[in-house]
């Protein structure tokens, strides 16, 4: 291949998909009154959790939504965090509500995911929407799938017919873009850790998704030429660099498709949480709600 692969460029869709975005909110904003609204919560001082939250309130208010970022101590208990939630559940001030992960470990993440109203679930983690999902119904689709799907749109790339592995099943990322690449006709393996023959599986795919943690977990020679290859992984080296699950550079000559890192899939997964924001200030208004 001469050209070299399509880079899906995750910060340009962002920034069209957030244009989109702004200019709804302030047709939502002059219908209804008010602005879209997220509130954030977040425990303890980790840095990285810190810089995230920081992002998605900034994100916020560059597209027209308003913001609140609850920043609790790391001893706080569960039960009063339960009880933050309710209130924030039972009030009208925010459409959507956010526990920055991880939490302590004195802190079931379950039991906090549980809490949050579904209809403001827009993490998407919450049991209800995860069943929404996987029957095909309207409800909250966890960001970064969504983010994959809406950059393979973007770039009119088709997952029907084609054979699509995805590597990794969180509940955050791995099973939910599988369920979404099923819904668009791909036929779907998901590969995890206990996998036998990883490269065997993604040697035969048109379209992979490396959502893993590990760097440089796909290789060229597991790739077949032209395939679509989505790039999830984020590992932070010794100073501050991050790297993807897959070697940019050496799949540059193989891949017809690629997401960089920094860049790719990353920027996308605030652009959704943007999205399920306002799909739940609209739901709380009595519109109706379309699965993604
Ligand atoms: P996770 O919960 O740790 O899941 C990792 C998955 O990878 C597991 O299913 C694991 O299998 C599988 N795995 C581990 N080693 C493997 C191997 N050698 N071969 C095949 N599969 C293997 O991670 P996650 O939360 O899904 O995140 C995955 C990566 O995406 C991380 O780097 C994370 O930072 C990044 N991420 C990025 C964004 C973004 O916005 N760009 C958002 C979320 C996550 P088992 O289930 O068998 O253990």
């Amino acid at each position: 291949m001469t050209d070299g692969p399509l880079i899906l460029d995750g910060r340009e869709v962002s920034r069209e998909t957030r244009g989109g975005l702004a200019r709804q909110a302030a047709e939502f904003t002059s219908r209804y009154g008010r602005k879209p609204g997220l509130a954030v919560i977040i425990v303890g001082d980790d840095t990285a959790s810190q810089i995230y939250v920081r992002q998605k309130a900034k994100a916020c208010s560059d597209v027209g939504f308003h913001s609140r970022v609850d920043t609790l101590p790391v001893d706080t208990s569960q039960e009063s965090l339960l009880a933050r939630i309710a209130a924030l559940n039972a009030g009208d001030s925010f459409d959507g509500i956010l526990v920055q992960l991880p939490l302590p470990p004195h802190i079931s993440e379950e039991a906090v995911i549980e809490a949050i109203s579904p209809a403001k679930d827009v993490d998407g983690f919450h049991p209800v929407n995860v069943g929404n999902l996987l029957l095909d119904k309207p409800g909250f689709v966890p960001c970064t799938p969504l983010g994959i799907m809406t950059m393979l749109s973007f770039y009119d790339i088709d997952p029907s017919g084609m054979e699509a592995v995805v590597i990794g099943r969180s509940h955050i990322v791995g099973k939910p873009v599988a369920v979404l690449l099923l819904r668009k006709n791909a036929t779907v393996t998901i590969c995890h850790s206990r996998t036998a023959a990883l490269a065997e599986h993604t040697r035969r795919a048109d379209l992979v998704v490396a959502a893993v943690g590990k760097r440089g977990l796909l290789t060229a020679e597991m790739v077949k030429p032209g395939a679509v290859v989505v790039d999830v992984g984020m590992n932070r080296l010794e100073g501050k660099k991050v790297v993807g699950d897959v070697d940019f550079e050496g799949l540059l000559s193989v891949a017809g498709a690629i997401t960089p890192v920094p860049g790719g899939v990353g920027p996308m997964t605030i652009t959704m949480l943007l999205s399920n924001t306002l799909l739940a200030a609209r739901l709380a208004q009595g519109e109706s709600a379309q699965a993604p």
